[in-house]
């Protein structure tokens, strides 16, 4: 082996679920042991997104306790494990990866979930820079991939809505909708965010306030703007407090596509109101979209692609030292941060 590995690192850990204050940053934490079919990645940026929150408080369970958050970086492979099918990885080779225990300097990660990214382009091109805009861009851009390929197979000239447009997840749907020539609505808090979200390719938006008393104002405007139709897919990642107004601005034989909880979970629905509209109601996640390699290696090509053209940009919130954490976290839950938040391992 020629990149030399130490035998410890810094990392975040948490031991119990609660606030930001269980989150622990730890300079002592053996680098990982690759397992077979796994390479183990040095990371330059770590991608910070809502699902870690929720393994934080416990909305979604830790599989373990001492338990290293996150769930997608990038950075240099510095070992291949020698069994296992390793996709041709090599030591050197700069990647985007997805997967478990990201908040660390180092992470062991299956080969197949650990992606080869191209050089970057000569400058004067799209100026996307590698391995921080694939860090930003990979987990987010993937789900807004498969939501309008998958979820929602959105066609040209569809009208969609989507909740928390200036968000990571919410300014890739904007460009990407774009892209295949969508009418987008989105709805975001601030006017800063509005102007982000139109930026990015939303046709309209829409600022939503944070009580439901708004939600009556949101829908009239929805179903004015397309004709009393209402929208033929919603993306709504904010779960509990737009549920109804997603179902309210959704057209008949639409699709309702709740994909997250920012603002909490979803409570159980009754089935019966989906035969006001005969919509489809959905809640998809990214890692049951994307499994195998086969199934990641053509959606990832498609992003890169995306990125490398200038189609897709990525707006990177702030990039956080690993040690402040605890700041990310509370940005993005208090609804401070605009599209990505990074976690830089080194500081
Ligand atoms: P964002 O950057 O979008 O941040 C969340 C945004 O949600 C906020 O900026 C805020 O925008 C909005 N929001 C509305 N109400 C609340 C609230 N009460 N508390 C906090 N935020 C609120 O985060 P991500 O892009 O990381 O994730 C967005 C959503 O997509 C999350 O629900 C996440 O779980 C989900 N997701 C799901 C995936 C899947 O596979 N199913 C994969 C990736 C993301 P505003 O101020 O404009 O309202």
């Amino acid at each position: 082996a020629s990149i030399s590995v130490p035998s410890t690192m810094k990392g975040i850990v948490i031991d119990k679920t609660g606030g930001t204050e269980v989150l622990q940053y730890k300079t002592d934490i053996p680098v990982p042991e690759l397992a077979d079919g796994q390479v183990l990645i040095k990371n330059d940026f770590i991608g910070v997104n809502f699902i870690d929150t929720y393994f934080r408080t416990g909305l979604y369970p830790a599989p373990r306790f001492p338990y290293i958050l996150g769930r997608e970086g990038a950075g240099t492979v510095v070992r291949v494990s020698p069994k296992g099918p390793t996709y041709g990885l090599k030591e050197g080779d700069r990647v985007a990866w997805s997967g478990e225990a990201a908040y660390a300097e180092y992470s062991a990660n299956a080969a197949a979930r650990t992606f080869q990214l191209p050089p970057a382009p000569s400058s004067g091109s799209a100026g996307v820079v590698y391995p921080r805009d694939a860090a930003a861009a990979l987990l987010q851009g993937l789900t807004a991939l498969t939501l309008i390929r998958e979820a929602h197979p959105v066609q040209k000239g569809d009208w969609v809505l989507v909740h928390a447009a200036a968000g990571g997840t919410g300014l890739m749907l904007c460009q990407l909708l774009r892209a295949v020539g969508a009418r987008t609505i989105g709805t975001v808090s601030t006017a800063a965010k509005a102007d982000l979200a139109r930026d990015a390719g939303a046709e309209h938006v829409i600022q939503y306030g944070d009580s439901a008393l708004k939600g009556d104002e949101v829908k009239a405007k929805v179903h004015e703007l397309t004709g009393g139709k209402g929208c033929a897919a919603v993306f709504d990642g904010v779960g509990k407090a737009t549920f109804d107004l997603s179902l309210e601005c959704v057209a008949r034989k639409g699709s309702v596509v709740s994909f997250g909880n920012a603002s909490g979970a979803v409570p159980p629905v009754n089935i019966m109101r989906l035969a006001a509209k005969n919509c489809r109601l959905l809640r998809p996640t990214l890692f049951n979209y994307l499994v195998e390699r086969d199934e990641f290696e053509p959606y990832v090509a498609e992003l890169l692609g995306f990125l490398a053209s200038g189609a897709l940009k990525v707006r990177v919130h702030d990039v956080y030292p690993l040690s402040e954490v605890a700041r990310a976290h509370n940005d993005l839950e208090g609804r401070v941060s605009t599209g990505k938040l990074l976690l830089d391992p080194s500081k």
